[in-house]
């Protein structure tokens, strides 16, 4: 499965946890695949450094929260390999606490990088998108986004504004071949869970039909439904993944 003609994917956010479920699905695919974070991953070093990947992976440092090395990023992507078929929104960042004892550095952190980052990726990619008349965008939400959880006010302001997003955007570049949907997961075994303590885990659990927490893997081959290209009748959904604990 090495086809060098595979799609080119970008999902940020890829050096561990979900992004780097994702990632790795895409590699197996046969696809080429652009992530990013602030700080490399023995994980990321592993792709770089094998052979098979030769030419099909491509890391690079960035702090999405800043639109010039965002830019910067996805200008290096084209240079590589002149088009992005597939950007996956996946970066994303928590603070727990209750709104009213939130500092001006909880809001701006979660805001710039949830909202405004994927904003400013969706924007730039998107007309990269729009000049080819074709292309394929998840915006990786939450089911927070959809009900209520008690601490997670900014955060979950940030997660229902990227289904808003979602939404016009699949309006807004519909018509030009292009879908948008989210995907909203429950409670996923990755550092951002590592907060919970484990009576909240089994809490959760004990709550889920599935009777058990996500795996990266769940997720990502949601995501590689929705971006195949004989899915493209799906556009403008936000496609809950919780194992039933929203049901
Ligand atoms: P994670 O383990 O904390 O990974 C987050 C990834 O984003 C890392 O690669 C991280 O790398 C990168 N990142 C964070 N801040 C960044 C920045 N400013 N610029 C560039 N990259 C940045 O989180 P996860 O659990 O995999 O979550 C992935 C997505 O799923 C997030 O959008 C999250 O909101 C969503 N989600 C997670 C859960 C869950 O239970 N875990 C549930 C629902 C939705 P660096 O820190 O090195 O930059």
């Amino acid at each position: 499965m090495t086809d060098p003609s595979g799609r080119v994917v970008v999902v940020t956010g890829g050096s561990r946890g979900l992004g780097a479920g994702i990632v790795q699905s895409y590699l197996d695919s046969g696809d080429r695949v652009a992530t990013c974070a602030r700080t490399r991953t023995d994980q990321v070093d592993k792709w770089a450094n094998d052979p098979a990947l030769e030419g099909r992976f491509l890391f690079r440092e960035v702090d999405l929260a800043n639109r010039e090395q965002s830019t910067d990023f996805v200008k290096d992507v084209i240079g590589a390999w002149d088009v992005i078929d597939i950007l996956v929104n996946n970066a994303g960042v928590a603070r727990d606490g209750i709104l009213s004892l939130a500092s001006d550095d909880d809001i701006d952190i979660v805001i710039d990088l949830n909202l405004k980052g994927t904003l400013h990726m969706c924007r730039v990619v998107g007309r990269r998108m729009l000049s080819r008349g074709s292309g394929s965008i998840v915006n990786i939400s939450s089911i927070v986004g959809l009900s209520g959880y008690r601490g997670l006010a900014v955060y979950s302001s940030t997660k229902a504004a990227m289904d808003g997003m979602t939404r016009a955007l699949a309006r807004e570049l519909g018509s030009r071949g292009i879908t948008v949907n989210s995907v909203a997961p429950g409670y996923l075994r990755t550092e951002m869970s590592h907060g919970l303590d484990e009576g909240q885990l089994q809490q959760i659990i004990r709550r889920t039909p599935a009777g058990r927490l996500g795996e990266p893997s769940d997720i990502a081959r949601i995501v590689q439904f929705l971006t195949a290209p004989e899915n493209d009748y799906i556009t403008g959904q936000v496609i809950v993944a919780d194992g039933g604990l929203t049901a």
